[in-house]
């Protein structure tokens, strides 16, 4: 055991549905505009430009079902996701091997203080101050892929209050969970504990302290998230 100079910090541990074990994370990836509809509505060209990924921290995954409204944003918005967790990983995978690295999946939120990003983009500056801040990515239990089966079709939607926000089907992703997995492997080593957050169908819009958000897909049931 090597002698740590300060208190080590916590493993990320996400719960698994039906099972005792936790999924410990270890990093977290991004994709950005991965529905055509939703890229629309930011205001770009759905055409399939090459993907692009930004990070948040694993300690930002938060499995409470209660997402505190973060500081210095007004206009803090929902993007409704499916999480993808890896169980191995590896540089350079094929397309066709990439599913054989997924350990299951999961209901997640990619919470943005989209104000705060709007005027990154704008100055061409990184991201994270709009989008990785304490936790902003709220995540339900994981669903084993022994369980689910593979996920690359099926309805996912969020709601706010009851009232129907955002709408979509997994197969109206531009790039897919494998092809994310082969491109990223290209650029970064990917490892067992890896997740990847895969994109927001259209809809996107902003909570308000009091909110409550409910987010589903097929074949991962429902979560129901808390605006605090
Ligand atoms: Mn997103």
């Amino acid at each position: 055991m090597p002698d740590y100079a300060i208190q080590t910090p916590p493993v990320v541990g996400l719960p698994i549905a039906g099972s005792d074990a936790l999924f410990p994370v270890r990093r977290v990836y991004c994709i950005g505009r991965n529905y055509a509809a939703h890229a629309i509505e930011m205001g770009h060209d759905p055409d399939r430009e090459p993907p692009f990924f930004f990070q948040k921290n694993p300690n930002n995954l938060d499995p409470s079902g209660t997402f505190p409204y973060p500081p210095h944003s007004s206009d803090v918005h929902h993007e409704v996701e499916v999480a993808v967790m890896l169980k191995s990983g590896g540089t350079d995978i094929a397309i066709g091997d990439a599913e054989s690295h997924i350990f299951g999946y999961a209901l997640s939120l990619d919470m943005t203080r989209r104000d705060l990003q709007g005027a990154q983009k704008k100055m061409g500056r990184p991201w994270e101050i709009g989008k990785a801040f304490e936790r902003s990515a709220p995540v339900g239990p994981i669903h084993p892929v022994t369980e689910t089966g593979l996920l690359n079709a099926g309805a996912i939607s969020l709601t706010v209050n009851g009232e129907i926000r955002q709408e979509g089907d997994m197969n109206q992703m531009i790039w897919k969970v494998p092809e994310m997995i082969s491109y990223l492997s290209e650029y970064f080593e990917l490892a067992a504990g890896d997740v990847i957050l895969s994109g927001t169908p259209a809809g996107v819009g902003p909570v308000e302290k009091g909110d409550t958000m409910e987010i589903s897909a097929e074949g991962l049931g429902s979560f129901t998230v808390a605006v605090v």
